[in-house]
This record gives C-alpha cells, sequence and structure tokens, in this order.
C-alpha cells in the first residue's frame, strides 16, 4: 500500500492489487505500536531505530486521527532497573530528535501504581516512563488505499496475482491476475511490477523463478485481548524480558486490552494462521506475573496471530527474533522488484525506496517522492478521542449523516458495544468492503477486540450489506457460514 501511494503521488499510473481483503495479511494483526522499537536499541540496531522514530513522527503528522502518543511504562523490580532504563530510553529521545513524543522519566513506586492501577506491586522499586505511537492498523491500511484511489491509482481487492508476463529478454513486462468474485482473467501489461506481498513473496518470486530458495522465514506472532478492567489504566506495560528473551506489550486498544507478542518460527505460512496453545499460555501466564489480577483462558475475548514475513538467514534458520526487522529490497534477473521485512511504522519510507528502485528498473521517468508531506485520508486534528467514532476523522461527519438518514442506521450493531448500523453501510459504500468479514475484521474491529460478539454481530452486518450490495438471503447464509468458520479461530475455549 505504502509502494502504491508513492508511486501515485509521484504522478506514475499506478495498480494495486490485493488477493483477498486490504490488510487481511500481517498488517491487520501487529501489535499496533508506531514505534522505533526499544528492543531493536537494545540489540544496538541504531540506525533502524533512528529512521523508524523519523517515520513514527511523520506517521503522527499526516494520520493524526489515528495514531495516538501513547505513555509505556516499563515496571522495575531490580534497583539498577529505574538506572538503566532511564539512560537508554533517553537515547531513544535523543534519536527522535525534533519529531520525539515526550520525555523519558523515571517514577517511584507509589506513581506507578497510580499509572497503572492493577500491576502488582510485589517487589516494585518503580518504573520508567517513556513514549511511543498506538495506531488502528487495519483502518490505516483502508484510509491508505482511499488516498491511493484520491492520487489517482486504482486499487483493488479481491484480485490475485497469477503469473508473471515477460518479454523476449526475459524482463518482467507485466502480469496475469485473476478477479475473485467473477472469475475473470485479465493479462496487464507493466513497466515495473513490484512484489510486496508480505510472507506470500516466495509465491510470486517462484512465478519468476521455480528454482529459487524461499526468501521469507515466516515467524508467528500472537495476541491475546482480554478486558481493560484487569489494567484499568490510558497507559501501556511494557516487560521489557519475557523468559524467552522478548519484550510483551499490555496496551489498552479501543476499550480493551492487548496483550502481545510471541515469535514462533513456522514452515508454512497462511492467510489465517492459528495462535498455538503454548503461544496463548506463554502470553497468559507471563501476563499473570505482572498483573494483580491473572488473566486466564476463560478471559480471553479474541485470539489472533499474524505472521511476519523476516528475510531468512541461510545458516539457522531456528532464531528468527534475531532476524533483522529491517526492509529488503531485491531486484530479480528480470526485473522483478521485492520488498520484504520491515515493519508498519516504515511503511512509508519501504514505498519510497521501492519506487525509486522502480525508476531505475522500469526506466521510469524520475520524480521525488511526495509521501512526506502527504495527509492520509481521514486526516484531521484536535479529535475527542472518547468519541467511539473518532477513527473516521473527517469522515465522521458522513456516518453520523447516515445514522440520522435512516433511523434503523442510528441503532447499534450490537448491544454491547457502541457501534452503528450506519458504520456497516458506510464501509460498504466508501471504504471498498465486500464480505462481513471485511466489515467486522478490518473495518470496524469488533473480531479482533470480541470475537463471540462479532459472531453474534454477522447476522445483521449481513442483511445491511445485502441491501446495500443487491444480494439475496443465500449470500447472506453463505457469508455468515464463511464468517463464522473464520471467527472461531479467535475464539478461545477453555481446555483442561
Ligand atoms: C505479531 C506481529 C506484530 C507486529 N507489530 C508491529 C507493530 O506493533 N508495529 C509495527 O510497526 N510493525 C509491526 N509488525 C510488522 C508489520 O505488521 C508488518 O511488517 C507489515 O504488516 C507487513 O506488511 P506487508 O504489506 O509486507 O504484508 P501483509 O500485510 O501480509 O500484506 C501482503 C498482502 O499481499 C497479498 N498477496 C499475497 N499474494 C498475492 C497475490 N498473488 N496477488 C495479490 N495479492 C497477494 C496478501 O493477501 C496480503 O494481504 C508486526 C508483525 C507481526 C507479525
Amino acid at each position: 500500500m505504502g509502494t502504491a501511494l508513492d508511486a501515485a503521488s509521484r504522478g506514475y499510473q499506478t495498480l494495486l492489487l490485493e488477493q483477498a481483503d486490504f490488510a487481511k495479511g500481517t498488517s491487520s494483526r501487529s501489535t499496533k505500536l508506531v514505534h522505533g522499537g526499544v528492543r531493536y536499541l537494545a540489540q544496538g540496531n541504531i540506525g533502524l531505530v533512528r529512521e523508524a522514530l523519523y517515520e513514527r513522527g511523520l506517521l503522527l503528522k499526516n494520520a493524526p486521527h489515528l495514531v495516538k502518543n501513547l505513555s509505556f511504562v516499563i515496571p522495575n523490580y531490580r534497583w539498577w532497573e529505574g538506572i538503566f532504563y532511564t539512560i537508554g530510553l533517553g537515547i531513544y529521545d535523543l534519536l527522535a530528535g525534533k519529531l520525539s513524543f515526550g520525555k523519558t522519566k523515571h517514577i517511584s513506586k507509589k506513581e506507578i501504581i497510580a499509572d497503572l492501577p492493577g500491576i502488582n506491586p510485589n517487589g516494585l522499586h518503580g518504573g520508567v516512563v517513556y513514549h511511543d505511537g498506538q495506531f488502528d492498523d487495519s483502518r490505516l491500511a483502508i484510509n491508505l488505499a482511499q488516498t491511493c484511489l484520491e492520487q489517482g491509482a486504482t486499487a483493488l481487492n479481491y484480485f490475485r496475482v497469477t503469473g508473471l508476463a515477460k518479454n523476449d529478454q526475459q524482463k518482467i513486462a507485466g502480469l496475469k491476475a485473476v478477479d475473485l468474485e467473477t472469475g475473470k482473467a485479465y493479462q496487464l501489461k507493466a513497466k515495473a511490477v513490484i512484489n510486496a506481498t508480505g510472507v506470500f513473496v516466495d509465491e510470486l518470486l517462484q512465478m519468476d523463478k521455480p528454482e529459487d530458495k524461499p526468501l521469507v522465514r515466516p515467524s508467528q506472532g500472537v495476541h491475546v485481548v482480554i478486558e481493560r478492567s484487569f489494567m484499568p489504566s490510558n497507559d501501556a506495560l511494557m516487560i521489557p524480558k519475557t523468559d524467552d528473551g522478548r519484550v510483551l506489550f499490555v496496551v489498552p486498544w479501543h476499550d480493551k486490552l492487548v496483550i502481545g507478542t510471541t515469535d514462533t518460527p513456522l514452515n508454512k505460512h497462511s492467510l489465517e494462521p492459528v495462535a498455538l496453545d503454548s503461544e496463548i499460555d506463554f502470553i497468559l501466564n507471563t501476563a499473570a506475573k505482572y498483573l494483580i489480577k491473572a488473566p486466564t483462558r476463560k478471559d480471553v475475548l479474541s485470539v489472533f496471530a499474524g505472521l511476519r514475513p523476516l528475510a531468512a538467514p541461510q545458516n539457522d534458520l531456528s532464531k528468527t527474533k534475531e532476524i533483522s526487522r529491517s526492509h529488503k529490497l531485491i531486484v530479480s534477473a528480470s526485473g522483478l522488484i521485492t520488498i520484504t521485512g520491515g515493519k508498519w511504522t516504515t511503511y512509508r519510507k519501504m514505498g519510497e525506496d521501492t519506487v525509486d528502485k522502480a525508476i531505475q528498473v522500469g526506466s521510469l521517468k524520475s520524480e521525488a517522492s511526495k509521501t512526506k508531506e502527504l495527509s492520509i485520508h481521514g486526516s484531521m486534528h484536535d479529535l475527542d478521542w472518547a468519541d467511539h467514532l473518532y477513527f473516521y476523522g473527517s469522515d465522521r461527519d458522513g456516518v453520523i449523516a447516515l445514522a440520522n438518514e435512516n433511523p434503523e442506521w442510528g441503532k447499534k450493531l450490537h448491544t454491547k458495544y457502541e457501534y452503528l448500523q450506519a458504520q456497516v453501510i458506510w464501509v460498504v459504500r466508501h471504504e471498498m468492503a465486500r464480505t462481513v468479514e471485511d466489515v467486522l475484521a478490518r473495518r470496524i474491529r469488533l473480531l479482533f477486540l470480541d470475537a463471540r460478539a462479532a459472531i453474534e454481530a454477522a447476522p445483521l452486518a449481513a442483511a445491511l450489506m445485502a441491501v446495500e450490495l443487491k444480494k439475496d438471503t443465500t449470500w447472506q447464509q453463505e457469508q455468515i457460514a464463511l464468517f463464522n468458520k473464520i471467527a472461531a479461530n479467535y475464539l478461545l475455549q477453555p481446555y483442561c
């Protein structure tokens, strides 16, 4: 999406094809942080941290309706940790320069208990508070798709690339694609083809050169979602070193807490990865050490898994947490351009670097990137974060107008939540939602926040969509069944 936006805003004719829905892959399954990566600082990867902190600042400027400045608290259970983290995070602040989100400070035991009610006070010395960003990942992807359209690109979901087209010199000259809704196949000409398919990059690379070794090593990261009551705070908890040497975040997100993540090397990838029991247990057991009220499996409202598209080292494939998180840009002999790795925070820079490369490879007329200054669809300052429609930004009034236009649409989608039926109408009309899952997973985040409630809301969402899309009751039944099947992976049943 970042590449398409960078290309379109430079004035190139741009087509973005997504085989499923926008952000159906990893981009809806992140920890929702816009961050430099405190962990990469500890690994000494200063360049990556500085770049990400700069991008963090730009994202707050260009999508202020989706990115929040959030305080993260590191609890200190040993006397030296306060000094250690205050110095380390002071460097983090310095690296952010003018785009700093706020100064790191040391706080007392009394202050940390006040900031993070619910934290286990036993053995606590104090804490360190630093600032980073938080966002709604799939909402950003949808708003980016809208910005692409506004910049003149064509962005199509449910449209799969099935092959590459080459000229007599065996150079890429276009691609083959199929519209998954109609089954119609297309041959498309292009001066540059960019493979930005996350953990799926090897499939396209093998369309180019079937004998190529895999480039990406998928690593699964799982999150569980629980009620805010376990830690009723506006601040996040950052656990700097878990038993397996990772960091774990407990982050307030919408009206819930998201806890994660894990790092489990896998040998296969999928659009709907499933959390392992061992990953869920690890997250719950770690959280239990830091919270007074230990969350258990029956408290989990939703569990979601995502796959990191890490560029694999060719020797030891077992240590995915040590594989670099910086992005990799590769040009094949055929001219196919592949971008992989990286993180959400640096999506803009990844797009800029990729288009710079495409200009060389495709001999395009050179134009400078414009995305540093480009506002993203919905961009609006001075939001009321307490308003449940805040994330629409400048589109909020449009949603409200729909709710006023039809009294039914002004009613709730689910009795327990503030979502309005008007939001379903809005996302079908303006945000390219095609299925019930598009609506409940990525336009509004109910599947990620409370999977059971999402299943309960599916029939009403399907009925509202059917009227808009002129679909019959068979379509509605199929949509509900499909959604329930996917949602089952987000539900956690107690087990013995
Ligand atoms: C658990 C976890 C937590 C993370 N947390 C953070 C975080 O807090 N902050 C941060 O900055 N980063 C985070 N990241 C990293 C970030 O989420 C990813 O780097 C980013 O989302 C990857 O985006 P992508 O576009 O490369 O891949 P994807 O989002 O997976 O997109 C690739 C898309 O390509 C499509 N595709 C594949 N094959 C085809 C084809 N043949 N035709 C058409 N389309 C195709 C797929 O359907 C898919 O939607 C996290 C990653 C994970 C796994």
